[in-house]
Order: structure tokens, then sequence, then C-alpha cells
């Protein structure tokens, strides 16, 4: 039996009552302030869910929603490795616990190449950004840091790693792709 550290299970108790609510514009503000209170203190993840993989970033699932409302996942960027262009299809929250990940918005318009809507930004320890079909939910993340590793928890309304979803090359088009985790012996998935 794997201890649940208890700032992780005090979040996901309280992501429970949250996603309740049906209405994701209400959800999701609450959410990000939970998640802002979770990434505020760097003493809770243990130690295995923050080993990045030597070629790519990497997706530890820590928790699941036993009717899969909602799932909470620890990622983990090397120096230079970051995502493509992608979606989420469903609402997210991002809040960097260590290390800096920079992050830029995109929308796309049929086969064009993606098209930026901002300048890349800095994303801080403790800061959080959110994604959605409503409010934005295209963008392109990457660890800021040249030499360390940055981790970053997310939560989602769904499980995740199950999602279809979509990639978007820089010639344009799109590509289908379900992430999965990369959860092994080591790295057990908590229940609370
Ligand atoms: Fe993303």
């Amino acid at each position: 039996m794997t201890i649940v550290p208890a700032s992780l299970a005090a979040f996901v108790q309280r992501l429970d009552l949250l996603v309740a609510e049906p209405d994701e514009a209400i959800v999701l503000p609450h959410v990000a302030k939970a998640l802002a209170r979770l990434v505020e203190t760097d003493d809770w993840l243990p130690s295995a869910y923050a080993v990045p993989h030597p070629d790519n970033y990497t997706q530890y699932l820590l928790y699941r929603d036993p009717a899969a409302r909602f799932s909470v996942v620890s990622f983990v960027w090397g120096p230079g490795q970051g995502t493509p262009v992608h979606d989420h299809t469903v609402w997210g929250a991002v809040g960097v616990l260590r290390g800096v990940e920079q992050s830029q918005r995109f929308a796309i318009c049929a086969d064009a190449p993606p098209r930026a809507l901002d300048v890349p930004h800095e994303l801080l320890p403790g800061s959080v950004e959110t994604v959605s079909p409503r409010i934005g939910d295209i963008h392109q993340v990457r660890n800021a840091m040249p030499n360390d590793i940055t981790v970053s928890i997310h939560v989602y309304g769904a499980d995740i790693g199950a999602v279809e979803r979509h990639i978007y090359p820089p010639k344009g088009g799109s590509k289908r792709f379900v992430s999965g985790y990369a959860n092994g012996p080591e790295t057990p998935v908590f229940n609370l």
C-alpha cells in the first residue's frame, strides 16, 4: 500500500467536490485555485514521480478519479524537452512545481500551419495556467531550464492518458494521439 502525500490527498478531495458542478466555466477557476495551493509548496511529490526520461518529456499518473471525471498527472521535462503543438479536448490546469515551463498558445485554421496567439511566456514555480475548448485548448509547452528538469502538476477533466486528442505539426494538418502514462513498478498510481 503506497502512502498518499497529504497535500495530494487534500487536493483530490477538493477536486472530488468541485467536479460535482457540471459547468466548466464555474469549475475551472476553482480547480486553478486549488492547484495553485498544491504547487505552492514543493515538498510532497515522491522523487520517483520526478524522474525524467532521457529522450522525451514523461508523465506519471498520480491519481485517477474512479469515474474518470478527473486525473492528476506529474509531467517531468528534461533540458531541451517539450511538446509539439497539441490540444486536450477537455478542461485542464497546469501548475509548475519545480523549474520553469515555457508556454505558447495557438489557433488552428483548416490545414494551415498553427498560428501563434501570443509570444512564449514563462511559468515560474507556483503559477497555474488553464486550457479548455471554451477558453483556448491548443498550446505548446517546453522546459525553459537549460540544465535542469522542470516538474509540473496537471489536472484534467477526464482520464487524460486515455483521451484521443491531436498534435498539430508545423506544416499544417493534424495527427491523432493518445498519450498514455509512463508509470512503472516504482511509480504506482495513488489510491484514496
Ligand atoms: Fe498541454
